[in-house]
């Protein structure tokens, strides 16, 4: 399946929600959930009770438009996690939560995940001292990720890095600022993901 390039804030209005695809403008008066926050199409503002179905679909989009994973990739993360011990939907958000590209957003160095997802594509960064540039690959615990030498002094770069030295990095983040690096020092816990996820409906959606 092809991945979605149309505008990133209809997502936004479809799942009723602030995904925060676009970096700093999410931020602003500018955000059209701020400025119309009702679903896309004709009868966008129609308001109709969702069924159970309807429920547990819109939360595994959400989740999945949230992290910028296509669908097959994100049922493939689901079996993974079912496959684990522990709690499934638990283990969904963790594995979600250590894709390189959100590790590159929990960083700070970049404005979104989408811009994140660009700079790992880009090979700006390594793993454990080797280039990388699979946005999807998942750390764990005790990798370190740093952005390349050679991009630090670009004009680019020096943007992101100051903006790092501002940024508040989840537990799991152990950030080296100086270094614009980061090593995994824990597992993402559920308290760690501070965004309204109900992701027993996603576990129940699968199960049926
Ligand atoms: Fe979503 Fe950001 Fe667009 Fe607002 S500006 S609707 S948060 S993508």
């Amino acid at each position: 399946m092809a991945r979605y390039t149309g505008p990133a804030c209809k997502l936004c209005r479809r799942e009723g929600v602030k995904l925060f695809l676009k970096g700093d403008r999410c931020l602003t008066g500018k955000c059209a959930m701020e400025r119309r926050p009702v679903a896309p199409g004709q009868h966008g503002a129609e308001t109709k009770k969702p069924r159970e179905y309807g429920m547990q679909l819109r939360e595994k989009q959400k989740t999945k438009r949230y992290y910028g994973v296509l669908e097959n990739q994100f049922k493939s993360y689901f079996e993974k996690a079912d496959n684990q011990e522990g709690v499934t939907g638990e283990n969904l958000l963790s594995l979600l939560e250590r894709r390189l590209d959100n590790v590159v957003y929990r960083m700070g160095l970049a404005s979104s995940r989408r811009e994140a997802r660009q700079l790992v594509l880009h090979a700006h960064f390594t793993l454990n001292g080797k280039k990388v540039n699979i946005p999807s690959l998942i750390v764990k615990v005790g990798d370190e990720i740093a952005l390349k030498d050679n991009v630090k002094s670009l004009e680019k770069f020096a943007g992101l890095i100051e903006n790092m030295q501002s940024h508040v990095a989840p537990a799991w983040l152990d950030l080296n600022k100086d270094k614009a690096a980061a090593k995994i020092v824990a597992l993402p816990k559920r308290e760690d993901i501070d965004f309204p996820f109900d992701e027993q409906l996603i576990v129940e959606l699968y199960s049926k």
